[in-house]
């Protein structure tokens, strides 16, 4: 396989043993959701919840191909009924409310349904006092459900905000590529930043910036390297470390508050299944 950014050859399994990092120039290729989830938690600690939310193509959409043959061709492919995986789970020990956007389930890209499970993880973490760590790689919001997708900005916004106002701590990684509405919402509103290195990191892409603010941009523009040095990230870590630097953080934020502690109950979208 071709490191998409210096070229170098690699075989599959040798990437594979690397968490599919180039060795060379340390790009880091795309990974399915559920690998991140073999990465960074404990093994066996995830229960996967909300699996039955399921996407509707409630506007009757059609572009080449209509939204309901795309989603049924994209769920036989993926196996998902949609982009989001969320669940609880465990880092160190440590109880975490997870969710994860798989980028092979129509680009990651943010419907009702991504908007209504990561807004019900973060409410799911919250309620427990366990903080809650959300990792995207996405194009943004899915355009065949229009208005409705960029509903979900607010709506996973307001949950952020919601653990904000009880003190629950929030994490989100950023991976490659982590782009418009999801950047735009949730994904840049965490308490700490993580960004895997060389991701592409933006709200519109460079081309369509150049031509409005007709401006040269700055080299390395987008990148999660540029956006550290800018303050917008907080850690760019490798994958490898990722697992580690949460430990950390968990640990700094006092791992899970007593879970007898009552937490705000106003403007929860559903009550999590016990
Ligand atoms: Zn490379």
């Amino acid at each position: 396989m071709k490191c998409s950014d210096c070229g170098e050859i690699h075989y599959e399994g040798q990437l594979r043993r690397a968490s599919w990092v180039c060795r060379k120039c340390s790009f880091h290729f795309k990974i399915p959701a559920r690998d991140y989830f073999d990465l960074l938690l404990d093994p066996g600690s995830f229960q996967e919840l909300y699996a039955d939310v399921g996407p509707v193509d409630f506007l009757g959409f059609r572009d080449t191909r209509s939204y309901s043959d795309r989603l049924k061709a994209t769920q036989k492919k993926t196996g998902l009924t949609d982009a989001a995986i969320v669940g609880s789970a465990a880092i160190e020990g440590m109880p975490v409310a997870i969710g994860a956007l798989e980028f092979g389930f129509m680009g990651g890209s943010m419907g009702s349904v991504v908007g209504e499970k990561i807004a019900r993880i973060l409410d799911f973490g919250r309620l427990r006092g366990w903080p809650a760590v959300t990792i995207t790689a996405t194009g943004g919001a899915r355009m065949q459900e229009g208005i409705l997708s960029l509903m979900q900005m607010a709506k996973t916004a307001g949950a952020v905000a919601r653990m904000n106002r009880d003190g629950v701590p929030f994490i989100s990684i950023l991976t490659n590529p982590s782009t418009a509405g999801v950047l735009a919402s949730y994904a840049s509103l965490g308490d700490v930043i993580i960004a895997e290195p060389k991701a592409l990191l933006g709200f519109a892409g460079p081309r369509v910036i150049q031509r409005t603010i007709r401006q040269e941009l700055p080299p390395g523009f987008q990148s999660s390297e540029f956006f550290l040095g800018h303050g917008m990230v907080d850690i760019v870590a490798p994958r490898h470390e990722l697992r580690s630097v949460l430990g950390r953080l968990l640990r700094f934020f006092g791992a899970a508050r007593p879970s007898t502690e009552p937490a705000g109950q106003d403007g929860v979208i559903a009550q999590p299944a016990e």
